[in-house]
């Protein structure tokens, strides 16, 4: 008989997202535990709870959820995390901190829906969590991906860490610092991605009528003002102007799809890595 699905809820944050505990719930696991302030000194010692506990034929009802709000924090512990593994002795583990690999797996799958072959895509606020992630995910289908940001610098530091990283060389920084800089990151882009900081509005009106060749839209700004002004929350796949375009609430059923097969998926095995590429896929297969 197999053991109880326990999953191990660790959170850099004072208080573990209460977000992630609901999901894991509703994905049927028997026992959810939780801890807050996880940090480097920590982890090790909680992996270890985890393996030395049940045998290696039951470790795959044993899984790990990294979640936090600080995504980088979250993933330097993943890194510690995965030390204490040795040999057949591991748990799976999905990491999702801010909800940055499910939203932005699920804002490019709602993109491949209408196709697998794009020309130019603009990512607005590209160097975010979420928006880092849409470039990396949405490059093998996409001709050129202009990564934007307020600062030619830091547009140029994500480009080349993600080139660097997942070999891609249709990568373009872009500097998006005014409007006018925005206009010309858009022009002539066949998809175009919002991913900036909520509440914070990236293209104004008119932006729909200016820019012809934008077929498919994409915010993900939840907070008024819209990142692209005239998508609502709930858009999906509503036709606008000419634009297929999504809306952050349009764009979360499917993240939320996402999140729970991947909790799902974790006790299938006690070797699952689920971070970004690995949600994306588990996320493809869903379509
Ligand atoms: P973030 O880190 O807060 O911000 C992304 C980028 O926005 C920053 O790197 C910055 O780029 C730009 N930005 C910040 N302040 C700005 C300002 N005043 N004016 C113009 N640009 C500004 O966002 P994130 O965590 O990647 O998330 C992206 C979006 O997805 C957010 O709106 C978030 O709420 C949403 N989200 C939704 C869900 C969901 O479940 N539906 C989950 C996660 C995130 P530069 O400094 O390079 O210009």
């Amino acid at each position: 008989m197999s053991k109880p699905k326990i999953l191990l809820q660790l959170d850099p944050d004072k208080h573990p997202s209460v977000f992630d505990s609901v999901v894991a719930i509703d994905c049927g696991i028997d026992h959810l535990l939780t801890q807050a302030n996880v940090d480097s000194g920590s982890v090790v010692g909680l992996v270890h709870g985890t393996l030395f506990t049940r045998g290696p034929e039951d470790l795959k009802s044993t899984a790990i959820f990294f979640g936090g709000s600080n995504v980088e924090q979250t993933e330097a512990l993943v890194k510690k995390a995965k030390t204490a593994f040795f040999g057949p002795m591991r748990v799976s583990y999905m990491s999702d901190p801010n909800g940055s690999n499910t939203t932005a797996a699920a804002a490019v799958l709602s993109v491949l829906k209408h196709g697998d072959s794009f020309g130019t895509v603009t990512v607005l606020a590209g160097t975010g969590p979420v928006g880092q992630r849409i470039a990396s995910l949405i490059s093998p289908y996409a001709d050129k991906v202009r990564i934007c940001s307020r600062t030619q610098e830091k547009a140029g530091k994500v480009s080349q860490s993600i080139a660097a990283r997942m070999g891609f060389d249709n990568l373009e920084p872009v500097k998006t610092s005014d409007p006018a800089e925005v206009q010309i990151a858009m022009h002539g882009a066949e998809v175009v991605f919002a991913a900036g900081a909520a509440g914070i509005e990236l293209a104004g009106e008119g932006w729909m009528e200016n820019h012809d060749s934008i077929r498919f839209a994409i915010d993900l700004n939840a907070v008024a003002p819209a990142g692209l002004h005239g998508i609502q929350v709930m858009d999906k796949a509503k036709e606008r102007t000419g634009k297929v375009c999504y809306g952050a609430i349009g764009v979360g059923g499917l993240k939320m799809k996402i999140h729970k097969q991947c909790i799902r998926s974790l006790f299938e095995s006690n070797d699952k890595t689920l971070e970004s590429s690995e949600i994306f896929e588990i996320g493809k297969s869903m379509m």
